[in-house]
């Protein structure tokens, strides 16, 4: 059983008969034709197309996720002491981009049945240094949206949502990534819109800020070789925005599958007696970049499973707060303590347990992880009321 099933994708048929394979071959071979690899017609292309999934005016494609989110604070001003309010529950990248520009992150600590920044704590996290909110929509599921934009609204703070991993997820019927001010998303291979390599997108509403954000991610050029500002070179190739162009064509379709298998997999799960199955918030809908449950005794899960060939993994053994290139949140000593006193995140980076997800995982896999978790923590519970 594989964690994430690429290639079984590449087989997937299309409406017009093709398999995705040839899709992509011949988008590749087009590419190669015309030979515009930086920003050919296929950029533009796909950025409509992006746009228009989402249901915003403007995307900008750019190199990776991680340059969306960098490009996003940089549009918005985001610079050396301001303060950024985000979750210590994600990968590097959220933070990392705060610091990269002398910035501080300020962790409000997570909601424990979605994993997503908690409402409740955010406003008394407001500062006058506060620039952005940084919401995380983790594991496939869009934060609060209704609640964060709100609070945003009465400080006239701007919000980012980090959609790396809910791209094809809503929120009363908005997809993700036009939930607030900005919106971001991956196309690292395993995302749920995985391209073949590093990509990502921006998503606003907003006209001059997309133009800001088109302008920094080539150099800050304002027209050929005069550059206006400080950008960075966070272009997407025009071989990679080919690709996404195919992939895009069996997108619906798989997130979809992720709906269903995530809601299947929930229920067997619940029928073998595991609680901690992932919990979708009224109004929302979950592509299930992962499939996290909680576990007691996490190590000897994992080897267990191992051992039933059901591969594992942990999205995140360690908050943002406590990474070595994080430590003291960058300039700033003394919220040191304020920071990492993340209880219900700390909680949860020691109990989360992914499980292989991804839209081909069959029926008889799914059952497969069903019967193993229930055998491995069932004997565990067993073991322990013996002692
Ligand atoms: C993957 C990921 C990123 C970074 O995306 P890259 O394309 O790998 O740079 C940022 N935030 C979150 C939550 C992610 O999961």
């Amino acid at each position: 059983m594989q964690f994430i099933d690429l290639a079984a994708q590449q087989q997937q048929r299309l409406a017009d008969g093709r398999t995705l394979r040839q899709a992509i071959d011949a988008r590749i071979a087009a590419v190669l034709d015309h030979g515009q690899y930086i920003l050919g017609p296929e950029v533009v292309e796909l950025e409509q197309r992006l746009a228009a999934y989402v249901g915003v005016e403007h995307c900008v494609a750019v190199a990776s996720g991680t340059d969306a989110l960098l490009i996003a604070l940089m549009a918005l001003g985001v610079q050396a002491g301001d303060e950024v309010i985000t979750t210590p529950f994600s990968f590097i990248a959220t933070a990392e981009t705060i610091v990269l520009l002398g910035a501080v992150p300020v962790y409000v600590d997570i909601d424990p049945a979605t994993y997503n920044l908690d409402p409740n704590l955010l406003e008394a996290a407001i500062t006058p240094l506060t620039r952005a909110i940084l919401p995380v929509s983790l594991y496939g599921q869009p934060a609060d949206f209704d609640a964060i934009n709100a609070i945003a609204g009465r400080h006239n703070l701007p919000v980012i949502e980090d959609g790396a991993q809910s791209f094809g997820a809503s929120q009363h019927g908005q997809r993700s990534g036009g939930l607030s001010t900005i919106g971001t998303t991956s196309f690292f291979p395993s995302k749920p819109l995985g391209g073949y390599g590093d990509g990502g997108a921006c998503f606003t509403g907003d006209g001059e800020l997309a133009e800001r954000m088109r302008r920094i991610s080539r150099h800050g050029q304002s027209r050929r070789y005069f550059h206006t500002e400080v950008g960075i070179n966070g272009r997407i190739d025009t071989l990679h925005a080919a690709i996404m162009l195919a992939k895009l064509e069996l997108f619906e379709a798989e997130v979809e599958a992720r709906s269903r298998i995530g809601a299947a997999l929930s229920q067997r799960l619940q029928v073998a007696g595991i609680g901690s199955t992932p919990q979708l918030s009224p109004g929302n809908t979950s592509v299930y970049a992962q499939f996290t449950i909680q576990v007691d005794n996490r190590p000897a899960v994992q080897a267990a499973l191992k051992e039933q060939g059901i591969p594992t993994a942990v999205h995140y053994p360690t908050l943002l707060c406590q990474q070595p290139a994080l430590a003291g949140c960058g300039s700033c000593a003394k919220r040191c303590e304020q920071c990492c006193s993340c209880p219900v995140g700390q909680a949860a980076s020691e109990r989360v347990l992914s499980l292989p997800m991804h839209p081909y995982l069959n029926e008889a896999e799914q059952e497969l992880i069903a019967n193993a978790l229930a055998k491995t923590v069932g004997s565990f519970a067993a073991h322990l009321s013996l002692n």
